[in-house]
């Protein structure tokens, strides 16, 4: 089962597609977490993806595209994988489907989480990280046992240069323009399924298990 989350940076692609990956026993592969991986450890992808990630503004296509095609082709996708944050472009979009059309492979099912923008920031300014494993909270809507503290880790929390108010709204903009576009490309292969992501996580997970099967 091979599937894309889309949706605006705060939707809940990364919540979803971790519970996804859960169940279905497939890869969450997340760009996000791989430029932020590379930034901490500093590699030269890290140093080039950083002026691009805290001004708000899309990584370009040439760095981001192999990396996934690459990534995609290991022996765990074989099952399958849960794309979040790939593609966020038409051109990302195009590069993925010739790579797969070549193995006669195409992907299942783009998910379309849908939020309006004025919940957008909230959830951004609310949203709490852990720099070690990767797990996602919301200050008020999806609360840690300890105030700032990983459940999963118990490392300390931060919260994303990216999710400041100022880059939040130049990062709406940009999914507008470049990847908003998405939409109408899966809807015309007819893979596209739209999911109310305003509802509780727990709904929104029904939801989307329904769409994929038990
Ligand atoms: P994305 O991966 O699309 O950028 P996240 O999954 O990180 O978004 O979610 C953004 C923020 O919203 C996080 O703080 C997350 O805990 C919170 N969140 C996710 N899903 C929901 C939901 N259904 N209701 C309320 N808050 C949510
Ligand atoms: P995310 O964690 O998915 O919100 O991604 C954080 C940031 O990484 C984005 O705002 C972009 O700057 C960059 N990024 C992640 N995925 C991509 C992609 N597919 N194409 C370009 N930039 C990306």
């Amino acid at each position: 089962m091979k599937i894309i989350m889309l949706g605006a940076p705060g939707a809940g692609k990364g919540t979803q597609a971790k519970q996804i990956a859960d169940k279905y026993n497939i890869p969450h592969i997340s760009t996000g977490d791989i430029f932020r991986a590379n930034m901490k450890a500093g590699t030269e992808l890290g140093k080039k993806a950083k002026g691009y990630i805290d001004h708000g503004l899309l990584v370009p296509d040439e760095l981001t595209v192999d990396l996934v095609i690459d990534r995609v082709a290991e022996n765990d996708c074989l099952n399958g994988y849960v794309l979040d944050g790939f593609p966020r472009t038409i051109p990302q979009a195009e590069c993925l489907d010739q790579a797969l059309s070549l193995k006669g492979e195409k992907i299942d099912y783009a998910i379309n989480i849908e939020v309006p923008d004025e919940d957008i920031v909230n959830r951004m300014s609310g949203r709490r990280a852990c720099p070690s494993c990767g797990a996602t909270y919301h200050i008020v809507h999806i609360p840690t046992k300890v105030e700032g503290v990983c459940n999963r880790c118990g490392s300390k929390l931060v919260l994303r240069d990216d999710d400041k108010p100022e880059t939040v709204k130049r990062r709406l903009d940009v999914y507008h323009k470049q990847t908003k576009p998405l939409i109408d490309y899966y809807e015309n292969k007819k893979v596209l399924m739209v999911v109310d992501g305003t509802q509780d996580m727990e709904r929104v997970f029904n939801t989307i298990v329904k769409i994929l099967g038990a």
